[in-house]
């Protein structure tokens, strides 16, 4: 494995006592043994251990087909330029510096790295996050997707005003002959400010057929995979942030009940519902990255019953990723955090989009859950959350305002209030400035990457020294992803992760395990012990 080249399968290095490595299925498989610790009502504690088998099937596909739902839009857009520039090495001339090409930078698959182990004197080793095992190279994603404007792939990135000029020019040959399909647009949605973008849909506003808008969203993933010959498609909603749908039981709650309200044109079925069902009943892969709660009961009861993986909600970018980045510093110092106040401004469309009330709302949601755990974990800090009291909460205040002024350039204020001993308080304040959507983009890259990578693995248990034949696929909500997602859509009866240190250990955890090596736990005994 060297740090620049992507490895072939057989430069893949593991360790054979853990693994082998099978030359006729090219797949690579790992044993390890899971431990925790349990505790009992009583406090008691007990370690369990389980012993897995991982297998990855090292051969990865020659394309993957990505389709995003919002395809115009800023983010959609700017992913769908980065791989023509990435496929047709497209340069240009940045500012007034010479002409470059820009590596991925914000994608911690394609621009990090993971520690492996020591050299002989000790000193850490690192090697590309996307080295350890084969994954997909964002040059060989095959993109295309929906939008309700018809803004050709040229007009959409001039529009997005995210982009360089001459980034745009020398693009546009490359963009200009791609039209986002037609959509759906159930009005009541998104915002209203909306209406005027609305010129690219499949289905009637007056008279909604909502079971033929499913059919033709099942139609349009069936004919793009077969037209591009692709294996897999990953279906991933980046269109405008959609206010949040009412659960109600007999209508939602279950995949029975959810198919038959499509039937019945019920008004609490949204694009982001059906566009989520159809990816399923695809076997497609789909992926939330906006706030809304697309994933209600009948949808996770649906990708359960058809084992198809789903991950959301809501992109983690910038203020909310600092954000559980700065809760855990903060809390793991035993330093209390009394009041988090955030301000965002951005100007670019989904700014005007969250102007709208009901949308803010399903936004204000996915930012507010992301210090939960981190409030949970520190009964010294915060003694009963449950209170609601002074003392045992955080105000968590979060604004954002449309300022058309700065477009894509969202800023984001914070301020971190804490207490201190003896009556002291620590305040911290931060100011953020960048292109909103060249940080969505590369997170876009790496939820797409992983979740590919995630489906070649399965596993099975081994119990007594008797390995089942059957291997499982993992439960289809794939909280691994949760590193890039604000509010991690979470199993059943489990609580969402929102610390980013913990999430990425996890990532980094299991790659190594599946090479057969020991979890990460930076003892570093070599320079500690005698
Ligand atoms: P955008 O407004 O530029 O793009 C959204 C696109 O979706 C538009 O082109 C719009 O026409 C289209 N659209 C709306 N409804 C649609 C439908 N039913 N079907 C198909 N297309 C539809 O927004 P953006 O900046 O690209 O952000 C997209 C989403 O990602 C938003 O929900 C935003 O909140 C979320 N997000 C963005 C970031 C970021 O940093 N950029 C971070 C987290 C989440």
């Amino acid at each position: 494995m060297t740090a620049t080249s992507t490895p072939q399968p057989a430069d893949i290095k593991f360790n054979p006592k853990k693994c082998s490595l099978d030359k006729d299925t090219n797949e690579l498989t790992s044993n390890y043994t899971y431990e925790n610790i349990v505790f009992d009502e009583n406090n008691q504690f007990d370690t369990i251990s389980t012993n897995y088998k991982f297998k990855v099937d090292l051969s990865k596909p020659k394309s993957l087909g990505i389709l995003l739902v919002g395809l115009g839009g800023n983010n959609g857009s700017t992913l769908f330029s980065t791989v023509k520039c990435l496929q047709n090495n497209i340069s240009f001339h940045n500012g007034k510096f010479n002409t470059t090409k820009e590596p991925l930078y914000g994608s911690m698959t394609q621009c990090s790295t993971i520690k492996l182990g020591v050299d002989a004197q000790g000193n850490d080793v690192f090697v590309p996050f996307k080295d350890i095992l084969p994954m997909m190279d964002p040059s060989n994603f095959i993109v295309h997707g929906w939008d309700i404007n018809n803004s050709n792939m040229a007009e959409a990135i001039e529009r997005s005003q995210v982009l360089q000029y001459d980034l745009i020019q020398n693009l546009k040959p490359f963009v200009e002959k791609t039209r986002p399909m037609p959509s759906i647009y159930y009005p009541d949605f998104i915002a209203l400010n909306q209406n005027d973008r609305v010129n690219n849909i499949s289905n009637s506003t007056q008279d909604p057929q909502k079971w033929q808008d499913l059919q033709r969203i099942r139609n349009d993933i069936k004919t793009f995979k077969h037209e591009n010959h692709l294996d897999q498609v990953i279906v991933l909603w980046t269109a405008n942030t959609e206010r949040c749908v009412e659960i109600i039981p007999g209508i939602n709650d279950t995949s029975e009940n959810i198919m038959a309200a499509i039937k019945n044109n019920h008004q609490e079925i949204s694009p982001s519902n059906i566009f989520a069902i159809a990816s399923i009943l695809e076997g497609a892969p789909y992926i939330n990255g906006s706030p809304q709660n697309t994933f209600v009961p009948g949808i996770i009861e649906l990708a359960e019953s058809r084992n198809v993986l789903i991950a959301g909600d809501d992109l983690k970018t910038g203020q909310t990723k600092l954000k559980s980045v700065m809760m855990q510093y903060l809390v793991d110092a035993g330093i209390k955090p009394v009041s988090i106040a955030s301000y965002n401004h951005l100007g670019n469309n989904d700014g005007k989009n969250l102007s709208s009330h009901a949308q803010f709302r399903s936004k204000e949601i996915s930012k507010a859950s992301v210090i939960d755990d981190c409030i949970d974990s520190n009964k010294i800090l915060y003694p009963d959350i449950e209170l609601k009291e002074k003392d045992n909460h955080v105000d968590h205040c979060i604004v954002i305002k449309y300022v058309p002024a700065v477009g894509d350039s969202k800023v984001a204020m914070d301020e971190y209030y804490s207490e201190l001993m003896l009556g002291g308080h620590n305040r911290i304040s931060i100011h953020n400035v960048c292109e909103d959507s060249l940080l969505a983009t590369p997170i876009i890259i790496d939820l797409l990457v992983m979740t590919e990578f995630f489906s070649r693995i399965k596993y099975t248990k081994v119990v007594d020294g008797i390995e089942s034949t059957d291997f499982n696929e993992f439960y289809p909500i794939l909280t691994f992803l949760s590193y890039w997602l604000k509010a991690p859509l979470t199993r059943s009866g489990f609580k969402p992760i929102n610390s980013l240190n913990r999430q990425r250990l996890a990532l980094e955890n299991f790659l190594r395990l599946l090479i057969g090596l020991p979890a990460n736990d930076e003892l570093r005994f070599e320079e500690r012990l005698v």
